[in-house]
């Protein structure tokens, strides 16, 4: 640590790419403060927690009851008018996956306090109900952090910022980079939280522009008779909003008979981006991660696996970095951009690429190459099985 900063690292945001990021990097001997402006990490919900078992053991995160709400078993596709192609790794991979699951669906809450506990074991200094407010770079190699923590303004120095707080990231923006979001490319998501609704341990994913333009609709399960009934679409492809598209889905669907006795337990909802990553995630002491760098698969909108992948490459960038004493400039940053890029950054922009192409296409071919990927994307032989 440079002698004249209070932390090596602070991380603003401690969602899954957030802790993800502190603990990595408090593993590798950097002092690591974490904060994060609410009181409860995770609440209210703004996600259907679906992560598979890969994304966790890869990052270092044991399966464990705290945080699970029911395991994954596999995927049942459907296309617009109620064919399906079931992917269940129960009869595909018999053994093996009766013994572990393919994944798991998560209580978000319990999840993202379940991972700021790892980074604070891990030695991360961990504030709650601390907002960062704005950053300056010094020009000396560190930069200061405005924060209110607890409704006190204090300033805290450090060599690297992580932004690591989510869609609507402000640390991007406060860095100057180019953070805009066009709306045709950020889905608009709600799901109910539905009692009396038969799931089989299958994530349910119904494709076709009719129930969910830009997107698709979901049934998952959430353990103890719950399921999750869902639905994201694009605001440009429709004059209606999620909630007409949601309500439309549960009455109108070929599925409307299994879901005609569901009662709705919760109400969450949250803007998923579509989006190519951010082409530049990095700044003078500043470098990106998670949604706020749209580490997000743009196909299927999932952003769990890949900030968790994200914080991992960055945590141990910096555990690297820092220490061999260079000056954290923008151009010196770039090294994790370029990290990034190889791990996991050219999986996600030929599945940018890919999607481009999909929505490119007139309504019904749109609906069955959409179907199409997703049903193979999902597959046993899918080659972005990891992403
Ligand atoms: C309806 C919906 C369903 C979804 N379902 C799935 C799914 O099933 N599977 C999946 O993989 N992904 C899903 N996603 C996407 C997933 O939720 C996100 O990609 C993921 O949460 C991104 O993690 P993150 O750590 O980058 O950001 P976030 O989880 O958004 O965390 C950002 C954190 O930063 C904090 N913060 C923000 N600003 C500040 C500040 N100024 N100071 C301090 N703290 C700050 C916030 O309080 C928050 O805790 C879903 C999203 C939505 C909206």
């Amino acid at each position: 640590m440079s002698p004249n900063t209070d932390f090596d690292v602070i991380v603003i945001g401690s969602g899954p790419a957030g802790a993800t990021t502190a603990r990595i990097a408090a593993e590798r001997g950097l002092r690591v403060l974490l904060v994060d402006k609410k009181q409860e990490l995770g609440a209210p919900i703004q996600c259907s927690g679906a992560v598979s078992a890969h994304a966790l053991g890869d990052t270092g995160v044991q399966p464990d009851d705290e945080y699970i709400a029911t395991p994954i078993y596999g995927f049942k596709v459907y296309d617009a008018n109620g064919a399906a192609e079931t992917l269940d790794y129960r009869t595909l991979k018999p053994g093996e996956y009766n013994r572990s699951p393919l994944g798991y669906v998560v209580d978000r809450r319990r999840f993202d306090r379940y991972l700021t506990a790892l980074a604070e074991r891990a030695g991360v200094e961990v504030w709650l109900k601390t907002e960062a407010l704005e950053y300056h770079a010094n020009g000396d190699g560190t930069a200061n952090v405005l924060m209110k923590k607890f409704g006190q303004e204090l300033t805290i120095r450090a060599r690297v910022i992580v932004g690591a707080d989510g869609l609507q990231s402000r640390v991007g923006k406060w860095a100057g980079l180019r953070t805009h979001i066009r709306l045709a490319e950020l889905a608009s998501c709600l799901q109910f939280v539905m009692d009396r609704v038969d799931t089989d341990g299958l994530l349910e994913i119904i494709t076709g522009h009719e129930w969910a333009p830009g997107g698709y609709a979901w049934i998952f399960p959430r353990g103890r008779g719950y399921a999750e009934v869902g639905l994201g679409v694009a605001r440009t492809l429709t004059g209606k909003d999620a909630r007409w598209h949601l309500e439309h889905f549960i009455r109108h669907s070929f599925l409307a008979e299994r879901l005609k006795d569901a009662r709705v337990l919760e109400v969450q909802g949250g803007g998923v981006p579509l989006a190519a990553p951010l082409k530049q995630q990095y700044a003078d002491n500043v470098i990106l991660v998670g949604d706020a760098a749209r580490h997000v698969n743009p196909i299927t909108g999932g952003g769990i696996h890949t900030a968790l992948r994200c914080g991992q490459i960055a945590g141990n960038f910096l555990g690297d970095f820092l220490p061999a004493g260079l000056p954290p400039d923008a151009e010196n940053l770039a090294e994790y951009q370029r990290r990034w890029m190889k791990e996991l950054g050219e999986a996600m922009w030929k599945l940018y690429r890919l999607k481009r192409e999909i929505f490119r296409q007139p309504t019904a071919e749109r609906d069955r190459m959409l179907y199409q990927t997703l049903a193979q994307y999902f597959s046993p032989r899918s080659e972005f099985r990891k992403v």
